[in-house]
């Protein structure tokens, strides 16, 4: 009899744990991927991710045919959706790949549900992270509230090797076994995507590692991942969000990394930017770590301190602040950046989530809404990370007093202006010393740029005012 592989956000054939494991059990692998129909009505759900999606599934279904396999396209709940399938398909075994937010988890324990139902095998593995949630503890075995520690336990656990690919999955599925066509944005009645999003597919995401190791970004990466012009940090984000590649083909790589191709080890520099980077794929799993233990994160505020926190800021201020026109050259470049790509670099996401919360005292749910509806790697742990440690609401050891000048980071982070001047054309002639600080009362940079709509200063003053109050009231 065939098993089942639902695929999830592990949309690849090489390394997938799950897959591997059901092509090692059965002869005939049916491979499924289930389009969810409440993302139809969804407030997070935009055109950039759905198309990558769409891309990233087409590529997927061609590279199971190569294999002589077919991949079944269903759209509703999953449980249910899965129970028609072992009937019509009579599959002794489901397996998937494990999903650690709360909508994922709470699927996964009615599929497990359903197979104890049905009385058949329910194989779920672990496979997007390199340690689950559960595993990295501190010492009285509860979670961390912190990423250092956290990170240091996660560096020191053994990491497993990636298990290649399968040759085969056996015939596909018989015609008698329907299959949805491929999804259009049409789907979810989202408008086209105007973005120019990366290359969707397992292929696309591979030349993408390579070219982020062979080209030397990952040896600089220590030095240079701050800097946000040019490409200087790996745009692996999209390909983790959805599986395209795995985490441990990631990791090895970077280990492999660490010596030259005649095997002598990389100046030290290097080696320290490859753990740097290491270092990063930790904070992954740790947002992904404090939405499995802290699920109320996803309404509330992480820290009980915070919940109930005035934000003041009004409607029209939050439009300012997504169209890119706050006067701000550096904040309207990411906001600029993420809408014409669906991707932000990280210093920008930071700067660009501050001056929401802290200049223009706007609610980082609205902030974070808006994130997920625009990026192409828009995944719910880390985006509420990124938005809560920006409020100073998060799992932070900072207070809620440590609070970027975006003139300074501008400064600091794009001191030629190359950045800016790539995403806001507005102010290509300006000189990049005028760049970073406010112009002149009146005098704006350059025709038809705002000037700064708020005064940074006076706004910090008022964001730490409202934070002590709130304190204070408590
Ligand atoms: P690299 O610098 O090359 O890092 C490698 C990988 O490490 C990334 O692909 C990512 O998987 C992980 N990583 C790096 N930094 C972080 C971080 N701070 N938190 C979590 N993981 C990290 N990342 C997302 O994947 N999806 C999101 O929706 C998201 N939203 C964010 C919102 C805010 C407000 C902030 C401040 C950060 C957010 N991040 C998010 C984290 C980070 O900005 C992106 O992962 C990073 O910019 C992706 O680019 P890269 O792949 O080139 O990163």
């Amino acid at each position: 009899r065939p098993v089942l592989h639902w695929f999830r956000r592990d949309l690849r054939l090489t390394d997938n744990t799950a897959l591997h494991h059901a092509a090692k059990s059965s002869a005939q692998v049916i491979p499924v991927y289930i389009l969810s129909d409440w993302k139809q009505h969804h407030g997070w759900t935009g055109p950039n991710r759905q198309q990558f999606l769409c891309g990233n599934l087409e590529s997927l279904a061609k590279n199971l045919e190569a294999l002589g396999s077919r991949l079944i396209i269903r759209c509703g709940r999953a449980d249910a959706e899965l129970e028609r399938l072992i009937r019509e398909t009579q599959a002794e075994a489901v397996y998937f790949n494990r999903d650690y937010d709360p909508y994922g988890r709470a699927m996964e324990k009615r599929v497990q549900e359903l197979c104890t139902r049905l009385d058949i095998e329910c194989h779920s593995h672990q496979d997007s992270v390199l340690h689950e949630p559960d595993a990295v503890l501190t010492g009285s075995g509860l979670p961390y509230r912190v990423y250092t520690p956290y990170s240091k336990n996660w560096l020191n656990q053994p990491k497993t090797a990636p298990h290649g690919r399968p040759r085969t999955l056996g015939p596909a599925a018989p015609a008698t076994v329907t299959s949805l066509p491929l999804p259009t944005l049409e789907h979810w009645q989202l408008p086209p995507c105007t973005a120019q999003i990366p290359a969707p597919g397992e292929r696309a995401a591979r030349e993408r590692l390579k070219h982020f190791i062979s080209s030397g970004i990952l040896h600089r990466y220590g030095q240079e991942r701050n800097l946000p012009a040019g490409q200087t940090t790996s745009m692996l984000s999209p390909d983790l969000r959805y599986g395209l590649l795995s985490i441990r083909e990631i990791y090895q790589r970077c280990q492999e990394a660490l010596v030259d191709e005649s095997g002598k080890p990389q100046p030290a520099a290097a080696q320290a930017s490859i753990q740097t980077y290491i270092k990063e794929l930790a904070w992954r799993e740790f947002y992904m770590a404090i939405l499995w233990h802290y699920p109320h994160v996803f309404e509330q505020e992480f820290a009980p301190d915070w919940v109930g926190l005035p934000w003041p800021g009004t409607d029209s201020d939050f439009q300012r602040w997504a169209t890119g026109t706050t006067g701000f050259p550096i904040v309207d470049a990411g906001m600029r950046q993420l809408l014409k790509t669906g991707l932000m670099h990280n210093r920008l996401r930071m700067i660009t989530a501050m001056f929401l919360t802290k200049d223009l005292h706007c609610d980082w749910r609205l902030g974070e809404a808006f994130f997920m509806q625009q990026l192409v790697d828009g995944e719910n742990a880390s985006n509420n990370g990124g938005w809560q440690w920006s409020a100073g609401t998060g799992a932070d050891a900072a207070p809620y007093f440590r609070i970027q000048n975006p003139w300074l980071q501008s400064a600091r982070f794009d001191p030629d202006g190359l950045y800016i001047k790539q995403w806001v054309p507005e102010l290509k002639d300006v000189p990049a010393a005028l760049l970073h600080e406010p112009p002149k009362p009146g005098l704006p940079l350059a025709k038809g740029y705002p000037l700064p709509m708020v005064d940074h200063h006076a706004e910090r003053d008022r964001c730490l005012a409202i934070f002590a109050k709130h304190k204070e009231e408590r």
